[in-house]
C-alpha cells in the first residue's frame, strides 16, 4: 500500500500529471482502492449564508464588491433558515453542510455568534458541518471547534507564485496561517484550488506541492474548474478541458492518498462520462445542490440518477472521523477576544483585476 508522503517535489508531481493517460488512471485508481471504498461518494451541500459585498479582489469571484456582476448580496441568514436548508439537504442524501460567508476574515461579534449557533444546530442534526468564512484566528477556530464544527474550508486556490496574479489583497502566508490555526483544534481541514485561471501546469503542480507537504495533509481537497463569470477579471478565460480535470483529480489522488478529493465548481460543464472518469481517477466527493454559493451546479435529482447509473452510494456522515461534541455557548471555555489580527495587504496591483473594476464604472457612467 502507498504510504502518505509529505516531501513531494514539483518535478515529481509534474511527471505524474503528464503520464500517458491510461497509466495515470490505472495508478490513481489502484491507490484509490487501497485507501477508500471506490463505490461510495461523500455528498456535501454548499450554502451561501452571507452573499456578496466582499472587500477582497479574488479575480475569479463574482462576490467581490469591486467587480460588477449580477450577484445579489444578502445579509447573514437566520439560524432557522439554515436549519431548514440543512434538513432539506439531509433528506436528499447530503452528509455534510458547508456554510460559506463572503467575508475577508471572521470578526468577533454578533454575526460570528450567530454562525456558531448555526454550527451547533446542524451538528445536532447528525450532519457534518463545514464553514468557509475567510481567515480565522486560533481563538476563533477553537470556538468553532467547541460548537461542533467538523471541517473548515480555506482554499490555497493555486501555487504561491501564481497567487499574486489572482489576488492582491492578502498573501499566501495568510492562507497558510489560517490552516495552521484550524490545525490547532480537532476540526478537519478542507483546502484545494481552482484550475483554468490562466495558470501553467507548473502552477497546478505547485499547488499540489503546497497541499501535500502539509503535515497532516488536508482531509478534503476540492478541485474546482473555473466558472468564468461575466464582470469578473477572468470572464474571458477559456473553459477547462475535461482531460485537464481528470489529470488534476488523478494526480491529487496519487499525492494525497487518504484525502477526500472533491469535484467542486464546474460540474455543470462536465458530461456524465467525464464525471465517471473523475470518480475512477479518485474523486470521492461532490457538492450537491443547484448552486455553489453563486455559480450553477447540477440538480440533486440528476446527481442521484448518475449515482444509480454508476452504482455509487452516498457516504454516511462521520465514517472517517467521529462526530464532534457540541458545547453550548453558556459553557464555552473560549470567549471572544475581539482581536484585530493584522492579515497582510500585499498592495501590488493586478492589471486584469484593475481593468474589471474600471470596466464596471465606465459601463455604468
Ligand atoms: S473568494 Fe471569498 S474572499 Fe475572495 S472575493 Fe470571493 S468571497 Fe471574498
Amino acid at each position: 500500500m502507498n504510504q502518505t508522503r509529505h516531501d513531494w517535489t514539483k518535478e515529481e508531481i509534474l511527471d505524474i500529471y503528464n503520464k500517458p493517460l491510461m497509466e495515470l488512471l490505472y495508478e490513481a485508481a489502484t491507490i484509490h482502492r487501497q485507501h477508500h471504498d471506490p463505490n461510495t461518494v461523500q455528498v456535501s451541500t454548499l450554502l451561501s449564508i452571507k452573499t456578496g459585498g466582499c472587500p477582497e479582489d479574488c479575480g475569479y469571484c463574482p462576490q467581490a464588491a469591486r467587480y460588477h456582476t449580477n450577484v445579489e448580496g444578502n445579509d447573514l441568514m437566520s439560524v432557522q433558515q439554515v436549519k431548514a436548508q440543512a434538513l432539506r439537504a439531509k433528506a436528499s442524501g447530503s452528509s455534510r453542510v458547508c456554510m460559506g460567508a463572503a467575508w475577508r476574515n471572521v470578526k468577533d461579534g454578533p454575526e460570528f455568534d450567530q454562525v456558531l449557533e448555526m454550527v451547533r444546530a446542524i451538528n445536532k442534526l447528525d450532519m457534518e458541518v463545514c464553514c468557509t468564512l475567510g481567515m480565522v484566528t486560533e481563538n476563533q477556530a477553537k470556538r468553532l471547534a467547541e460548537a461542533g464544527l467538523y471541517a473548515y474550508n480555506h482554499n490555497l486556490d493555486t501555487s504561491e507564485e501564481y497567487y499574486t496574479e489572482v489576488i492582491s489583497t492578502r498573501g499566501y502566508e495568510d492562507r497558510l496561517q489560517t490552516i495552521e490555526n484550524v490545525r490547532k483544534t480537532n476540526v478537519t481541514v478542507c483546502s484545494g484550488g481552482i484550475i483554468g485561471m490562466g495558470e501553467s501546469e507548473e502552477d497546478r503542480a505547485g499547488m499540489l506541492v503546497a497541499l501535500s507537504t502539509l503535515n497532516p495533509q488536508p482531509e478534503s481537497v476540492p478541485i474546482n474548474a473555473l466558472v468564468a463569470i461575466e464582470g469578473t477579471p477572468m470572464e474571458d478565460q477559456k473553459p477547462v478541458e475535461i482531460w485537464e480535470m481528470i489529470r488534476m483529480v488523478a494526480t491529487t489522488r496519487i499525492v494525497m492518498p487518504e484525502t477526500q478529493v472533491r469535484l467542486s465548481a464546474g460540474r455543470t460543464e462536465m458530461t456524465r462520462e467525464g464525471q465517471a472518469l473523475c470518480f475512477f481517477a479518485g474523486a470521492n466527493s461532490i457538492f450537491a445542490g443547484d448552486k455553489l454559493l453563486t455559480t450553477p451546479n447540477p440538480d440533486v435529482n440528476e446527481d442521484m440518477e448518475m449515482f444509480k447509473q454508476l452504482g455509487l452510494i452516498p457516504q454516511k456522515p462521520f465514517i472517517k472521523i467521529s462526530q464532534p461534541q457540541t458545547v453550548e455557548a453558556a459553557d464555552s471555555q473560549f470567549t471572544s477576544l475581539g482581536e484585530k489580527p493584522k492579515w497582510s495587504r500585499p498592495g501590488h496591483t493586478i492589471e486584469r483585476n484593475e481593468l474589471a473594476k474600471e470596466k464596471g464604472v465606465v459601463s455604468k457612467s
